[in-house]
């Protein structure tokens, strides 16, 4: 049983499959999975490094196995009023839309995490569900909220404008940004679904305009769940309130080059301040910054200060992460030879997060 500071942090490391080019390629895989070990191989010498995770799925794992394991348990302990996050990341291409979104009809955790919820929400409100208790009525309130973060400027991907929106906080409500649209969840998960397909086109329409902006931004979406459970016991009525917050974060990643470059003295001296340049910094910046706040949230010999403050994204998260919720990071690689270093570079981030 944890205690109440123990702080719940959990790493899965995902591979995809070999993709049909890279066949055609001719790509040799690097990358094994045995139970919760991967390994990865290092082309030029054969050298091999092994990594353990809580889950480590290969590239024969399905949408369902992933979300059993470490999404469900975050809708079961939001209804118990504990706040979670599940944060995917790993280099462009390796998997992480199809693991937080899904591809076409294979529906990853967004939209499997939205259907459990509405059934959740439908079938405990039903009274004979409720058996032991009798005059009781839970009714629930479910929000969601999607947003980007591109060059540390946050946008609605629900409301889409120019508008710049900025974090606040409120001695209350806590941490949450201003002018963001909260969507009412009402019927169906269908309507979920159609959101985040609206929000995803306006990405990738920002896309288009802008290089590949998708790739390089971090998308948070958001489902708050709120309820109200009233009991009537005689002549008294009870009203227990319940709220949490579940963030689902698509991290971007930059290629190891341009974040050296962005970190460079040699950049900064050469006046090399192209977009791409502070795009890299900023990607960096953020995933930088959440990787110290998870580690010192993993390391539970560490105390004092977490640099929430650092970046957009863990001033976003800083409720999610850390007190009684659960984080989970979920690592994504490609099994590909040409991919080593990226690969290498995720698995050792990932090796941070953990809990020790
Ligand atoms: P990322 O979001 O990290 O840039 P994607 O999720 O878009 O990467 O994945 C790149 C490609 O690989 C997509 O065509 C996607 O459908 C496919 N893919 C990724 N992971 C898997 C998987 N586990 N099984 C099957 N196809 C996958
Ligand atoms: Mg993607």
């Amino acid at each position: 049983m944890a205690s109440s500071n123990d702080v719940n942090v959990k790493v899965a490391v995902r591979c995809r499959p070999m993709s049909g080019k890279e066949t055609q390629m001719g790509a040799s895989t690097i990358v094994g999975v045995q139970d919760t070990m991967i390994s990865i191989r290092n082309p030029a010498d054969d050298d091999i490094k092994k990594f353990t995770f809580d889950y480590a799925y290969s590239v024969d794992s399905q949408q369902t196995t992933v979300y059993t394991d470490v999404a469900r348990p975050l809708v079961d302990q939001a209804f118990q009023g504990y706040n979670g996050t599940i944060f995917a990341y790993g280099q462009t291409g390796s998997g992480k839309t199809h693991t937080m979104m899904g591809s076409g009809d294979d529906h990853g955790i967004i939209p499997k995490m939205n259907f459990d919820l509405f059934e959740y929400t439908t079938s405990t409100a039903t009274p004979g569900r409720v058996a032991a208790q009798t005059d009781v009525g839970t009714k629930y309130l479910i929000t969601v909220s999607f947003l980007e973060i591109y060059n540390e400027v946050i946008k609605d991907l629900l409301n889409p404008s120019d508008k710049v929106l900025k974090i606040r906080e409120h001695p209350d409500m806590g941490i949450y940004v201003e002018h963001l649209a909260e969507v009412l969840v009402v019927r169906e998960p269908s309507d979920v679904s159609r959101l985040i397909d609206e929000g995803n086109k306006v990405r990738q329409v920002a896309a288009t305009q802008m290089n590949e902006r998708s790739s390089r931004s971090h998308s948070c979406f958001t489902i708050k769940i709120g309820s109200k459970k009233i009991e009537t016991l005689g002549d008294m009525t009870r009203e227990t309130a319940m709220n949490a917050k579940i963030n689902l974060v698509c991290t971007s990643s930059v290629d190891r080059l341009s974040v050296d470059l962005a970190g460079s003295e040699r950049a900064a001296k050469t006046g090399a301040t192209g977009d791409r340049l502070k795009e890299g910094a900023a990607i960096n910046k953020s995933l930088s910054a959440l990787g110290n706040v998870i580690n010192m949230l993993a390391d539970r010999s560490k105390k004092g200060h977490v640099p929430y403050r650092d970046s957009k994204l863990t001033r976003l998260l800083q409720e999610s992460l850390g007190g009684n919720s659960l984080t989970v990071m979920i690592a994504a690689v490609s099994p590909a030879d040409y991919n080593y270093d990226e690969s290498l570079g995720t698995l050792q981030y990932a090796n941070r997060a953990k809990s020790i």
